[in-house]
């Protein structure tokens, strides 16, 4: 069985990196908060998603009716957790999985040891408070993780980071090399002892990486070739993991006209399409298991996955 791991980094849309120059944090509780409210089309989204999958089912698989429930994963920012903590409790409502995305949306590389420290534990334990459950993952700002970030994030009692994102050319995202790590199943690494590194799917094309785990990319490839491309993925690892923003469902957001021309190309391409390219995504998958990250991984310890 294949599976796709559906990822929501949960921020508002004047909380993302490219455009944090006109956007600095103090000026953030400034800022029209629509984060609420796009979330919630997301979470209606997969619900829609759900029940045309589960419609889809013929009698034959009945026993497995609930094969195809969507469970996705939320890496919810603790600065969103404090002024909507019903959205996390909905969000655990809808059957999903809720994990945490940081306190204050800093790179991990820019924070000293102790802030980042606090950053990590603050933010697991206000999710916690909200959602009435253990968080057991935790994903990076702009993928800025590296070894000595992951040591403090299983210290601070994480099971699991989803930050590794394997293209190289993006000068924010983290290095780690895992050569050493102990094992590799599915696309789980077992970085040390009970903690592992779920990493950003990408296309691999000879020696070329192609960026292929979501965001802008998802939004400016055209479906068809998206499609192709997952599949050659799920092929060779056997899981696909793709990451979305509730601003990317957000066609009217407002605009940042100061930022350059490719920055704002690159935010805002095709948001009104987005909802429409996930059900194109999902509907071409039917028969993968949509999970969030914490199934995967214990379908993983339970070694029901295995690299093709
Ligand atoms: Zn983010």
């Amino acid at each position: 069985m294949q599976h796709i791991l559906l990822t929501i980094d949960v921020e508002d849309w004047f909380q993302v990196e490219n455009l944090r120059p006109w956007n600095p944090p103090a000026t953030w509780h400034e800022r029209e908060l629509r984060v609420e409210k796009s979330t919630h089309r997301v979470l209606d989204c997969l619900d829609e998603l759900s029940c045309s999958l589960q419609s889809d089912l013929s009698p034959d698989t009945t026993p497995y009716a609930n094969r195809n429930q969507i469970r996705a994963t939320f890496f919810v920012l603790g600065w969103v957790a404090r002024r909507c903590p019903e959205l996390v409790r909905e969000i655990r409502k809808r059957g999903h999985e809720v994990a945490s995305h940081g306190n204050s949306h800093l790179l991990c590389s820019d924070m000293s040891c102790s802030d980042l420290d606090l950053d990590l534990r603050e933010s697991k334990a206000l999710l916690e408070d909200c959602c009435g459950q253990e968080v057991l993952g935790y994903r990076a700002p702009s993928f800025s993780v590296n070894e000595s970030v992951l040591e403090r994030i299983h210290k601070a009692a994480y099971r699991y980071d989803s930050s590794y994102n394997s293209f190289a050319l993006h000068h924010r995202y983290g290095k780690v090399d895992f050569r050493n790590s102990a094992s590799v199943n599915g696309i789980a690494i077992q970085c040390r002892d009970g903690f592992f590194e779920l990493p950003l799917s990408n296309l691999s094309l000879g020696q070329k990486v192609i960026p292929w785990g979501g965001g802008g990319y998802f939004r400016l490839i055209p479906s068809f070739l998206f499609v192709r491309g997952v599949r050659r993925i799920l092929n060779t690892d056997g899981a696909y993991a793709l990451y979305l923003h509730p601003w990317e469902f957000d066609p009217e957001q407002p605009r940042v006209k100061e930022a350059s021309w490719q920055l704002g190309f690159r935010h805002y391409v095709n948001l009104d399409k987005t909802g429409a390219k996930l059900e194109r995504l999902v509907k071409s998958f039917s028969f993968c298991r949509f999970v969030s990250c914490s199934d995967y991984l214990e379908a993983v310890m339970n070694r029901l996955v295995s690299r093709n």
